[in-house]
Formats: structure tokens, C-alpha cells, sequence
């Protein structure tokens, strides 16, 4: 398995047989579903130019004195892709393999999944590269507030507004916002979304991606004319995106038959009970030490004949070696590009229809969005509210896709670029090129 830097697990680079030799970064990636999708969309080709490339890419160094006394000096970045629409926006990955490429290819996906969901945000995203698993809660307080320091010049609830990602949460956005909020003199809970709610946080907000991860499937069910509760589900990863994703399917219906994390998947044909297996968030380790029918591998779980998969662990989970072992009838990415641009490929002539990331997990920067506006308004949304709009902004995004794949026959990724480069495409040529 690949992760989402184009590596494998001995850290070698992994290339995608037959998309070329370069490696299945996700900048790389990134970059040819934009080529691909601009090809479908009436866009100029000076504007598709411009957004093969982020405004800036800032890197740092972030020192941090260690427990013991000793010091280590880390690497960050905050890659700003595109603001054409709104200030920057995008989660900071605490994550030992996080580059300048792989931030610049995230922080496009999000330029995307901000335009698809109509969002006035462009895209952004960060990181450290560091292991968190290796860091106590008081080195990650220091190294978080150190970093948050180091990209204070390029953040700000106009600016740039960093989110959770892999490896970071709500406690980190804490200490983020804390950090600027002392230096800027004044409390900005605008700096950061994903906060615990006691500090300006929205409700719902940790839930959000997988909430929009389960819409999305059930949708998507909806669509091709499928029965609910006929309908299989395979989930890979059960952090915050897997385990809430699954836990709803579950409860509108759904069969949830497999879940996994790191160390392995566990698998009941006749259906899991989701809500008594703990998350990975909750208690580490517990996923593949519960008590199922079934252990299987990370690697067999994606192959398991369901027809729903949703990858919602890491990136580049689906490659040319096991596209043609994948047998779910759909897929739903709850991750940020966990199928490699070949592999899509391959899918698509396999005739397995892959809802897009940028779609399907953009429930989190949704009540990101409206965390922001609660900041900014000083004034907190109740929970059925939080859900309500979810609602209706994933279904309005849902639909303006779907009229895409229905009118013009493309595929789900397609079309979810096509309404996104037309608005960015739009908004650009509006504003034109300073100077
Ligand atoms: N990190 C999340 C994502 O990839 C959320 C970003 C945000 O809320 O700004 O969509």
C-alpha cells in the first residue's frame, strides 16, 4: 500500500504504472485531474494555467524543546493555493511524511471542494512534518503555539484559516488560536475553525465530514435506484470521517459489514453494530481488537464484494496494483485522494462510479464555513441547525454535480470539477489579472 505521499511502506517511491513514470504524488495527481476536468469545462486556458500553481508556499522551521531539556527542530508549511473566491481555507496534517508537494496538491483539492459546495473560501493547507504519536500533550502545546507563531504573517479570519487534518483536532486549534489571539492582542476566534465549541467552536463540527460522507452514499443509493437497506458498505478507517460515515449509514438502514484502522479491519456479513465498536478517535487500537465474526487485512477489506467502499483512512489506497481486485459497486471517498489518478481510470472503465472526494467529505469545511460566520457574528448555532444546513448545502452541491453527470454523461469527478472550475473560472475572469 502507497500512502498519500506516493510512497510505500518501506518508503520507496511508488510510480502508477501506465500514468507515466512520475510518482502518484498528490500534487502530481492534483494536477492531472485538473488538466483532465478543464478539457470538460468552458474555461480559459490562461485561468487553468494559473491554477496548476499556488499564490505562495511558506516553509519554517519550528524548534521545540523537548521533555528532557533536548531540542529538535521540525519542518512546516502553509501552501496557499487560490483566493480568487474568499481568504485561503484548509486543515494543518501533523503527519512524519507531510511536504511542500503534498500540501500544494491538498490546498488545490481544497480550492475545489470550497467552489463545489459554493463556499466563499479558496483553498489552503498545512503541516509539520512530525509524528504526533511521538510528541506528549505538553510538546505538542509548545510545537503547535511555536508553529502557529511561524505562519502568523500569512493566517488570519480574512487571510487564511487553518482546520484540523490528519494528525491535529480540536485541542491544536485551540492552542492555534490562542497563540495568535496573544499576540495579535485581542481574542480571534476567526483564525481557526474546528474548535472545541467553548471557545467559539461550531457544534457538529467534528462529525461533519462523515456526516457528508453518509448523505453523499445515500444519495448516491438514491440515484442508482438502489434499496438502503439492500445496500452493503465497506469502511476503510474509523477516525472521525469512517466512524461517523458508518455509525449513520448503519442507522438510516445501511449494512455496514467491515470497518478498519491501522493495524487491521474486522469484517460481519450479517452486519456490524457500529455504534459498539469504539472509533480510533475514542480509544486507539480497539477497531481490529473487537470481538467480529472476521479479521481481515486493510488490504482485503478494499476488496471486499459490497457495494459501497469508502476509503476514509489516508490517500492512495486505490492504485493500479489493486484496482482490479476492487469489487464494491461504488465508491465514496471519505479520505483526500485515496484513488490515484490511474486507478480512477481504471474504475471508470470498469463502470464503478467514484463519488469525489471534494464532494463527499466537504461536509467538515461546510461547518467550517459556518463556524466561521458563528465567529465572526459572535453568536453560536444550535446542533439542528448545524444539521440542518449541512442538509441543504450538501444537496444543493449533490445536485448541481448530478445535473453534470445526468445532461453531459461524466463522471462524478468531472463533473464536481466542472461546477467547480466554472465558478472559480468565472470568478477569475470577473476580476481579472493585477496588473
Ligand atoms: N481538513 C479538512 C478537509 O480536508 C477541513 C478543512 C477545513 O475545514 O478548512 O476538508
Amino acid at each position: 500500500m502507497m500512502n498519500e505521499d506516493g510512497k510505500n511502506r518501506n518508503g520507496e517511491a511508488v510510480t502508477d504504472g501506465g500514468s507515466g513514470s512520475e510518482p502518484e504524488t498528490a500534487l502530481a495527481t492534483a494536477r492531472r485531474q485538473l488538466e483532465r476536468a478543464a478539457s470538460h469545462a468552458d474555461v480559459d486556458d490562461g485561468v487553468v494555467a494559473r491554477l496548476k500553481h499556488p499564490t505562495r508556499v511558506q516553509q519554517v522551521s519550528v524548534p521545540l524543546r523537548r521533555d528532557d531539556g533536548s531540542l529538535d527542530v521540525f519542518t512546516g508549511f502553509r501552501a496557499q493555493h487560490d483566493d480568487v473566491r474568499g481568504p485561503y481555507k484548509g486543515g494543518l496534517r501533523y503527519h512524519p511524511e507531510v511536504t511542500a508537494d503534498e500540501c500544494i496538491g491538498l490546498s488545490m483539492w481544497m480550492t475545489w471542494k470550497c467552489a463545489v459546495m459554493d463556499l466563499p473560501f479558496g483553498g489552503g493547507k498545512g503541516g509539520v512534518a512530525v509524528d504526533p504519536k511521538t510528541l506528549s500533550d505538553e510538546e505538542r502545546e509548545r510545537l503547535t503555539r511555536r508553529f502557529a507563531e511561524e505562519i502568523r504573517n500569512v493566517v488570519g479570519p480574512k487571510k487564511d484559516v487553518p482546520a484540523p487534518d490528519m494528525g491535529t483536532g480540536p485541542q491544536e486549534m485551540a492552542w492555534f488560536m490562542d497563540a495568535y489571539s496573544m499576540q495579535q492582542g485581542e481574542t480571534t476566534p476567526g483564525v481557526v475553525t474546528g474548535k472545541p465549541p467553548v471557545i467559539g467552536g461550531s457544534y457538529g463540527r467534528e462529525e461533519a465530514p462523515g456526516r457528508s460522507v453518509a448523505i453523499v452514499t445515500r444519495e448516491a443509493v438514491d440515484f442508482y435506484d438502489w434499496d438502503i437497506e439492500d445496500t452493503t458498505v465497506a469502511v476503510q478507517g474509523f477516525g472521525s470521517v469512517g466512524a461517523n460515515a458508518a455509525r449513520l449509514l448503519d442507522e438510516w438502514g445501511a449494512k455496514v459489514v467491515a470497518v478498519s484502522d491501522v493495524d487491521g479491519a474486522i469484517y460481519d456479513p450479517d452486519g456490524l453494530d457500529t455504534q459498539d465498536v469504539e472509533g480510533h478517535d475514542e480509544r486507539p487500537g480497539m477497531v481490529s481488537g473487537y470481538d467480529a465474526p472476521e479479521s481481515l487485512s486493510n488490504e482485503e477489506l478494499l476488496e471486499l464484494d459490497v457495494d459501497v467502499l469508502i476509503p476514509a483512512a489516508i490517500g492512495n489506497v486505490i492504485t493500479t496494483e489493486n484496482v482490479d481486485s476492487i469489487s464494491a459497486e461504488m465508491v465514496v471517498e471519505g479520505a483526500n485522494g485515496p484513488t490515484t489518478f490511474a486507478a480512477d481510470a481504471v474504475l471508470e472503465e470498469r463502470g464503478i462510479p467514484v463519488i469525489p472526494d471534494i464532494l463527499a467529505n466537504a461536509g467538515g469545511v461546510t461547518v467550517s464555513y459556518f463556524e466561521w460566520l458563528q465567529d465572526i457574528n459572535r453568536r453560536q448555532w444550535s446542533l439542528e441547525r448545524v444539521h440542518e444546513e449541512l442538509e441543504s448545502e450538501m444537496l444543493k452541491a449533490w445536485n448541481a454535480v448530478r445535473e453534470h453527470v445526468e445532461e453531459r454523461d461524466l463522471t462524478w469527478r468531472d463533473a464536481a470539477y466542472v461546477v467547480a472550475l466554472s465558478r472559480i473560472g468565472g470568478a477569475k475572469e470577473t476580476r481579472g489579472l493585477w496588473p
